[in-house]
């Protein structure tokens, strides 16, 4: 069996550890004679599995007793409209930075409910920087504001959050999630889809302050009010089992990596790598000014089209798959997330000399 280096944006590349751990369990977890797949959602075995798994990221991300933890469904995505069915409802308003595609259908899908307002935007530009605000450019009555803060498809991401006052400051962290510590008091809310960096697509993580629950508008529907889930232990219906499952797996191969500092720094090293040669290549570049550049995303370019299908065709051929960049962008993008091992990058770029070398 060969297994090959996957820069997939995501559905993305799974440590092996955990894909080897579920593998031996897959017939059966534990002495319960059956795979977790099978398991009643209320049984003793799946509850203990559940539990475990929200103890896990609690203590990994330091998340503070006054944030509520959902695993939900629905994807990201579902959360653009649960944002502001949900939060929305105390001025009706609420403040968008647009940093990519993902934010800008966040901020779309809220202008349905409520005036959602465009703060700034990175669009003149092709998303390939972070736009810098402060205080005063901010609704002090806006019932939050929301940010992309890893940008999957451009590559940018935060490294220093804008100063929104009392105002909730709500992140889309789905690609960023558990690559270094965040500072989780400093939000009214966190979400991901996990297919990024933690578990296979299916479950989506909410961390949300709990006195921001229970102010959901009349008209939303039943399974997408925060209240539903978080008076129900996320189970008011049957959650993605398995898939919480490897998430748990996730978070425990995390803690015997050392943590989210541990993470933090092995993928500033992996990022590196690649920024220092996409620096130093006469052939390759990278698209994102070095302020705002992704640990996990890594687009680049060789300013020719032909050239960049023809990298990505011999990429894929030595065992580098889905390097092809994002359909709205072209070039090339590595995604980096924390199941890449180091080597992968190391080879990576191995690859790109010789390239470069040979089409020079
Ligand atoms: C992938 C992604 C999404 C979409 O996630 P789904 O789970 O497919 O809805 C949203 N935001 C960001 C930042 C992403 O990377």
């Amino acid at each position: 069996m060969a297994r090959v280096y996957n820069f997939s944006a995501g559905p993305s590349m799974l440590p092996e550890e955990v894909l080897k751990t579920a593998a031996a369990e897959m017939m059966e977890y534990g002495t319960s004679g059956q795979s977790v797949m099978e398991m009643s959602h209320r049984s003793k075995e799946y509850q203990a599995i559940f539990d475990e798994a929200e103890a896990d990221l609690r203590e990994i991300m330091n998340i503070p007793d006054n944030y509520e933890v959902l695993f939900l469904q629905g994807g990201a995505s579902t959360q653009f409209a649960m944002i502001p069915l949900n939060l929305m409802t105390k001025n009706g308003k609420a403040d968008y930075i647009i940093t990519g595609q993902w934010a800008n259908k966040a901020y779309k899908e809220a202008a349905r409910y409520g005036a959602a307002r465009e703060v700034a935007s990175s669009k003149d530009k092709t998303f390939s920087y972070i736009p810098k605000t402060t205080a005063a450019d901010f609704d002090p009555e806006a019932d939050y504001v929301h940010i992309c803060m890893n940008n999957t498809i451009y590559g940018t991401k935060y490294n220093e959050l804008p100063e929104t006052g009392n105002v909730p400051l709500i992140a889309d962290i789905s690609s960023c999630i558990l690559s270094e510590p965040v500072d989780v008091s400093k939000f009214g809310m966190l979400y991901a889809g996990a297919q990024k960096n933690v578990a296979p697509a299916g479950v989506t993580i909410v961390i949300i302050r709990k006195d921001l629950i229970g102010n959901a508008m009349d008209i939303t529907p039943t399974m997408l009010r925060y209240d539903t889930h978080s008076e129900n232990g996320s189970m008011f219906n049957t959650p993605p089992c398995y898939t919480i499952y490897i998430a748990g797996l996730t978070f425990k191969w995390i803690k015997k990596m050392g943590g989210l500092e541990a993470m933090k720094e092995l993928n500033e090293k992996k990022a590196k790598i690649l920024y220092d040669f996409l620096d130093e290549s006469k052939l390759f570049k990278g698209t994102v000014v070095p302020e705002d550049r992704s640990l996990m995303n890594v687009p680049f370019i060789t300013g020719n089209e032909e050239l960049d299908a023809k990298f990505v065709a011999e990429a894929k051929k030595a065992g580098f798959v889905n390097l092809k960049g994002h359909r709205s962008v072209g070039g090339m993008r590595a995604s980096i997330y924390n199941a890449m091992p180091i080597e992968g990058v190391e080879k990576l770029v191995e690859f790109m000399k010789k390239f470069e070398e040979e089409n020079a």
